[in-house]
């Protein structure tokens, strides 16, 4: 079976992002329903398993230079540094990856050793995203977070200290504890002063232990407007500090964004390894089957099993409305996609006017860009533009 094969006559800008999908994890987060397993029976086989599909599909990014490489999970830094190497050298013998090619690795702070991070170092890692969620106790354990407060303000310390110059620190907020103090993070991180930090407000999805509390009233999710409160106090905090607000939940210091999430907000292809990874080729998705021994054994059988899903002209366009009106950016008036174009000013005359009017959005170099008060609703005003699908 063939996958996703970029079609290179549709783009314009031939770069192209590699995500590599490590489904494992030392212990459940309550609120998290990625596709992980906390059994590690099989995570050799996964790993060869990887290399062994980074192989079959390198005729999906022929000629097109691979400017970035994430490392995603699940907890990727369970990797030791020389997995991490041997996957690192079959994209180096497979692909066009770039001499100057951002590579992330997501990391858990109790996996930050000094030993593994200069280890790290060597294997070519350049970027880390530390899911470091909270500095509080009670909110670490709420969450079921497997590492301590002290675990997380060490590992900054000393990741700083052995030569990374581009760190993300991922924080969650909205949690609907009484101990839970927003400040109290805010003040932590920025002591740090990392190049990105993402803030993201909690969501609790039903297929987990959250969503279990909250079906069964143990847990009522905090009001829309103290979590607006929390997000207008993430955005001028970080924003006062030097940080670009560059996508909704991400903030960067000028130079610091992460390229690797730029290529999505942007519509560029990106190729996902290993199970429920997904690739995009420019026109249209494929997903990975979510489940280790099924990928496992698909790839023992020739290729991973995977759901593609075709684009028409007007999802490909509400996905550059919706992806766009996230980034600072925004989205541009005048929507193209092969053959099909839309006119955000035309089709819309009425909402634009009351967005901009009413301070949710501003229009400059025909794009129509959201204001921090229209970030508060931003899926609400991307879903009032989208054209109507059946
Ligand atoms: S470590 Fe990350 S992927 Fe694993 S359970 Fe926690 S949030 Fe989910």
């Amino acid at each position: 079976m063939k996958g996703l094969t970029l079609d290179i006559t549709n783009l314009t800008i031939l770069l192209a992002g590699i995500y590599i999908h490590i489904p494992f994890c030392k212990q459940a987060c309550h609120y998290c329903d990625f596709h992980f397993s906390t059994s590690r029976n099989v995570f050799g086989s996964l790993v060869n398993c990887i290399k062994e599909e980074l192989k079959l599909r390198r005729d999906s990014l022929v000629n097109i230079p691979v400017t970035t490489v994430y490392f995603g999970g699940g907890t990727p830094s369970l990797l030791s540094a020389s997995e991490i190497d041997s996957i690192l050298n079959t994209i180096g013998s497979h692909y066009d990856l770039e001499q100057s090619a951002e590579i992330t690795l997501e990391a858990n702070p109790d996996d930050l050793t000094r030993e593994y991070l200069h280890q790290l170092v060597r294997t070519g890692v350049n970027r880390l995203s530390i899911g470091i969620q909270s500095f509080q106790p009670p909110v670490l354990s709420w969450m079921n977070r497997v590492h301590s407060t002290e675990q997380a303000s060490t590992c900054l310390k000393t990741a700083q200290g052995v030569g990374f110059e581009n760190i993300s620190v991922d924080l969650i907020y909205g949690i609907p504890i009484p101990e839970y103090d927003i400040e109290t993070d805010l003040m932590k991180v920025l002591e740090f002063q990392p190049q990105h930090i993402s803030a993201y407000n909690l969501t609790i999805e039903s297929a987990t232990v959250l969503g279990t509390r909250l079906r069964k009233g143990l847990l009522e999710e905090i009001p829309e407007e103290v979590a607006a409160d929390s997000f207008l106090m993430v955005m001028d905090r970080l924003k006062s500090k030097g940080y670009l607000h560059y996508e909704i939940s991400n903030f960067a210091l000028p130079g610091k964004e992460s390229r690797h999430n730029l290529g999505y907000w942007n519509g560029k292809p990106y190729l996902g390894i290993g199970p429920s990874a997904h690739s995009f080729d420019g026109e249209n998705r494929q997903y990975n089957l979510a489940n280790n021994s099924g990928y496992i054994k698909s790839i023992q059988n020739g290729y991973p099993s995977f759901e593609r899903e075709e684009l028409t002209a007007e999802q490909r366009i509400n996905e550059m409305i919706m992806l766009g009106l996230r980034t600072s950016e925004g989205v541009q008036l005048y929507l193209q996609h092969g053959e099909f174009s839309w006119d955000l000013e035309k089709q819309n005359p009425k909402q634009l006017e009351y967005l901009v009017s009413n301070h949710f959005a501003l229009i400059r170099e025909n794009r129509l860009i959201l204001t921090d008060r229209g970030k508060l609703i931003a899926d609400r005003i991307a879903a009032d533009l989208f054209i109507e699908t059946s």
